[in-house]
């Protein structure tokens, strides 16, 4: 065959294949750049730095005499699991249970930028660390070996505490507190991570939320960007996660607010 065909076939085959994906692999084709992003950017890590450093200084400045417990999420907070996002995104796959399950057995995660520094800084600075993850029990040895390997402190069945039944995170942040700790700081990628009442919420009443509690961020506080899954994308409208792809697409491409090109 000569060049020129193969390169004419190859390139109807490519427009074949996008214009022939499934709403399934539409979504996740939307989601790449997103990927791109948080695994090549320099300014992903320099947010990470950002908020770590953040975190240092505010709990230097917030700390006690007694005793102080720094909360975080553990998913896209502490750990990167962009290679799962990568791998959906390739394959056309939503998430499962069995392949996340499968992800976090690998224990092949790993730290974000300035993520294990900040932690021992904490446990260094009379704090201790509290991972309220919402990865399910049954996973927790794999992501307690991950973890220590990492090199992240203190982690045991008193600090990692994992997903028994609800993915509410009150209840776990309240055990923390019953316990006489001060929460010095909370630190996560999603606002259903800062113990608030989100769960399944609009974005518009989320955005309220948020402004209303300005004054938080970078001080209890610390937030790290996740372009890539989370409460934002079911909060685009009610039951998002009970849609169908098909449908999904639809209420992404309505919440886009474009210019009128004029
Ligand atoms: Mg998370």
């Amino acid at each position: 065959m000569n060049k020129k065909l193969t390169i004419a076939l190859g390139a109807a085959l490519l427009v074949f294949s996008a214009c022939s994906a499934t709403p399934r692999e539409k979504l996740q084709n939307e989601g790449k750049l997103g990927i791109i992003w948080f695994q090549n950017s320099g300014e992903y890590q320099a947010l990470t730095h950002q908020a770590f450093n953040a975190g240092k200084k505010a709990y230097l400045e917030n700390k006690t005499n007694g005793k102080n417990a720094v909360i975080v999420d553990l998913d896209e907070t502490m750990v990167d699991n962009s290679p799962y996002a990568a791998w959906q995104a390739i394959n056309g796959q939503g998430y499962s249970k069995e392949s996340w399950d499968k992800w976090c057995e690998a224990k092949e995660a790993k730290a974000l930028p300035g993520a294990v520094d900040f932690a021992n800084f904490v446990a260094n600075n009379g704090g201790e660390m509290f991972y309220i993850s919402n990865r399910t029990s049954n996973l927790y040895e794999a992501t307690a070996e991950n973890l220590k390997a990492l090199g992240f402190p203190q982690v045991d069945s008193k600090h990692l505490l994992l997903k028994e039944n609800t993915s509410d995170k009150a209840a776990r942040v309240n055990h923390v507190k019953d316990q006489g700790y001060k929460v010095v700081i909370m630190a996560g990628d999603n606002l259903d991570d800062f113990g608030s009442d989100l769960l399944h919420k609009s974005n518009k009443e989320r955005v309220t939320y948020v402004n209303a509690n300005e004054k938080k961020y970078g001080e209890q506080w610390i937030i790290l960007p996740n372009p890539m899954y989370g409460g934002f994308e079911s909060g685009l409208s009610p039951d998002y996660m009970k849609l169908s792809p098909k449908e999904q697409l639809k209420v992404r491409e309505a919440s886009l607010n474009p210019w009128s090109g004029k």
